[in-house]
């Protein structure tokens, strides 16, 4: 089969496959390369209970797969691959793998943001069964339970603010002195000069072990972890220079889902949006997917997708 496809998709995540979904279904010749289907946001999330049209919560590795089987029924392709390279200029594209050269007429990006390694022992084993990085996500899973916010930015101490809507008690560690801290929030207790450890449990998190400034260790029972020392990295480095990032590496876009070169659009948790939901990721995949659509057809208006 040749290497060259009308839309390729870098990430097959709910923005890849939901792209990957689109452009297929539009007749168009369609490649997903995605470098692990347990790699990315998704596959991480233990229980999605937020995504529109199911009632009952779904882990997320289900409903992962039910993406892709739809994208691929549709008539993608899907490859396992990673992408090391790219060259965006000129209006052939290339994507560039470990063993293959691929070229397309539309590129769209949509590799996520779980690019930041965790730093803290037990961080990764524990990730989804009890380790968060998104309040918005999992809070509710934590009513009435007894919760730790690891970081002391504004986003940790917005993030702790969250979730005292839901947990009985919400303890926010901060590595270094607050920039500015809240007003008096009952169940909100901050304390600075703490370094987390390690991260245990069984099964799932059951407690942290903590050093303060004096390096006193002390080990604090808790039911969940969400952590924001560095926040999420968009994955864009093997982007190199090619494409206009932001000040966090992410891809700024227009409304259209285009990036600042035409003909590469992208979508979901690697762009400069601020919800980073799987229903928004799956939106900004359509559009991204209906975009590259108008613009390999040179077409003035989008084309509406059930107009078949
Ligand atoms: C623990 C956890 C719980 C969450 N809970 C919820 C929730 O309850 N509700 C909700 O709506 N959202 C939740 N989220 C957020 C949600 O999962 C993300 O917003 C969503 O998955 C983003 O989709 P995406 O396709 O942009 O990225 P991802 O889902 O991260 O997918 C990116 C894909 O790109 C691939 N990739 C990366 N680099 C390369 C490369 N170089 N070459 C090829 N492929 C590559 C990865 O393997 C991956 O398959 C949660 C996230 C986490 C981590």
């Amino acid at each position: 089969m040749s290497n060259l496809y009308d839309v390729l998709i870098i990430g097959g995540g709910p923005a890849g496959l939901t792209a990957a979904q689109y452009s297929a279904r539009a007749g168009l010749k369609t490649l997903v390369i995605d470098k692990s289907p347990s790699a990315g946001a998704l596959a991480y999330a233990s229980i999605i209970e937020n995504y529109p049209g199911f009632k009952e919560p779904i882990r997320g590795k289900d409903l992962l797969s039910l993406f892709r089987e739809q994208a691929i029924g549709f008539g993608a392709q899907y490859n396992e691959s990673q992408v090391i390279g790219v060259r965006l200029e000129g209006d052939t594209k290339e994507v560039y793998t470990m063993d293959s050269t691929y070229k397309c007429s539309a590129l769209i990006i949509a590799t996520g943001s779980m690019g930041r390694k965790p730093t803290i022992k037990g961080e990764a084993e524990f990730l989804g069964r009890g380790v968060s990085y998104c309040a918005v996500c999992d809070a509710a899973f934590y009513r009435g339970k007894k919760v730790s916010v690891i970081g002391g930015s504004e986003e940790a101490l917005k993030e702790a603010e969250y979730l005292t809507r839901f947990a009985d008690r919400v303890l926010l560690l901060s590595p270094v002195k607050l920039k500015e801290t809240p007003g008096q929030i009952p169940n909100l207790e901050i304390h600075e000069g703490i370094t987390v450890t390690v991260i245990t449990g069984s099964s799932v998190v059951e407690s942290l072990t903590v050093k303060d400034s004096s390096g006193k260790e002390n080990t604090i029972p808790i039911d969940g972890v969400f952590i924001y020392l560095q926040g999420n990295k968009p994955i864009t480095d093997f982007l190199g220079e090619s494409l206009a990032l932001t000040d966090e590496g992410a891809i700024p876009m227009k409304q259209s889902m285009e990036t600042n070169i035409p003909g590469v659009f992208c979508a979901g948790d690697v762009t400069s949006t601020e919800v980073r939901q799987v229903v928004v990721a799956a939106s900004q995949g359509c559009i991204a997917a209906l975009s590259a659509e108008q613009y390999i057809t040179k077409r003035k208006r989008k084309r509406f997708d059930w107009h078949k």
